[in-house]
């Protein structure tokens, strides 16, 4: 794929192959040399832990281009400490935060043409990934892994002709339980959530909201997703054991607090409170902000409306472009998220 052919203001959220992508094993106690590949494909033992017990973790991150042409990676050395609390919670090998670092660097700095140009609001977005290798039958961990990381252009995540979407709520299905694995990005979540998602989206939802699988009373996230409130200038997001602690989440509460002066709440939120809230949006690196027009509560026929005339609120608006502005360098790196490939 020739970068040169690419249409940037058409970029979906999709798989594409790009140049290059990065690799390291896992072998004998030790991760190996980063190693530098164009196939797109592996090759692995039929028994490996991650096809049969999910020995799997990954991780979701973005690098834009600036008016002055520099490429700021967003906030990677979090996603490094996140992947490695990820591998410890499924019995992983761990990888240093510096080489997870160094890797990215030098996947962006070899797939620099395929960084969208200023302006598009696209990103090239970065996958890293580690699997664990070792042939097993029986259940325990793996002695081998493969970290894998490869990146693609991509345009906005949603794309509507509205700017608000509707998402919806069921007590049907559990995404994770409270001592599960919830708080980590393990593909075995996503597995989890993909009857309750197809059904949402069979119906018109953008995806689904899960309540704590225990009470079944206060929201939790989306599939991908974490989830906010706006209400008397403060932003309330929930607390929860098993959620992922969105990286988006907390820049968001950052800017809310330091560059809008809101008030910031993480706590629980119980599900009729989504009656009080002014807007509401859903977050992730993917989408930054999916601002919310509505979320039906299919079970029991109650809709929480957020948007009236499908436009984002006037808080969705100012956080997201406070967001974008330091992503994409219109703004100063005041809060230190930003890593520079010049
Ligand atoms: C990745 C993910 C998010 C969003 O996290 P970010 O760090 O903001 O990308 C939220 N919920 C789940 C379950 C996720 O896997």
């Amino acid at each position: 794929m020739e970068s040169k052919s690419i249409d940037w203001s058409n970029l979906s959220f999709g798989y594409r192959k790009t140049g290059i992508n990065v690799r390291c094993k896992y072998e004998n106690g030790k991760w190996g040399a980063l190693t530098f590949c164009e196939d797109d494909t592996i090759t692995m033992n039929i028994a490996a832990t991650c096809l049969h017990y999910g020995q799997e973790v990954f991780e979701g991150l973005k690098a834009f281009k600036g008016k002055d042409g520099r490429i700021r990676i967003f906030r990677m050395r979090d996603n490094a400490e996140r992947m490695m609390l990820s591998c410890e919670g499924i019995k992983m090998a761990q990888m240093p935060v510096e080489l997870f670092c160094e890797a990215v660097v030098k996947l962006v700095e070899a797939n620099r043409d395929f960084v969208p140009p200023y302006g598009y609001g696209g990103s090239l977005y970065i996958r890293p990934l580690i699997i664990g290798t070792t042939a097993k039958v029986g259940v325990s961990p793996a002695s081998e892994y493969e970290f894998i990381l490869f990146g693609m252009p991509v345009g906005l995540y949603f794309k509507g002709s509205k700017e608000t979407t509707p998402f919806m709520l069921t007590r049907k299905y559990d995404r994770a339980a409270p001592l599960g694995t919830g708080t980590f990005k393990v593909g075995g979540n996503y597995a989890a959530g993909m009857v309750a998602g197809e059904e949402a989206h069979d119906l018109g939802y953008s995806a689904v909201f899960y309540l704590d699988s225990c009470e079944k009373k206060y929201i939790d996230e989306c599939g991908a997703a974490n989830f906010f409130g706006i209400k008397n200038n403060t932003y309330i997001t929930p607390s929860s054991t098993s959620i992922l602690n969105s990286i988006t989440n907390r820049s968001l509460q950052t800017i809310a607090e330091k560059i809008l002066g809101m008030k910031v709440e993480k706590r629980k939120v119980p599900v009729e409170e989504l009656s009080t809230f002014e807007e509401a949006g859903a977050c992730g690196t993917a989408a930054i902000i999916s601002p919310i027009e509505r979320i039906d509560d299919i079970d029991n026929g109650i809709s929480y409306e957020f948007s009236k005339d499908g436009n984002a609120g006037p808080v969705c608006k100012k956080l997201l472009q406070h967001l974008q502005a330091i992503q994409n360098g219109d703004d100063e790196d005041r809060f230190g998220w930003i890593t520079y490939v010049d």
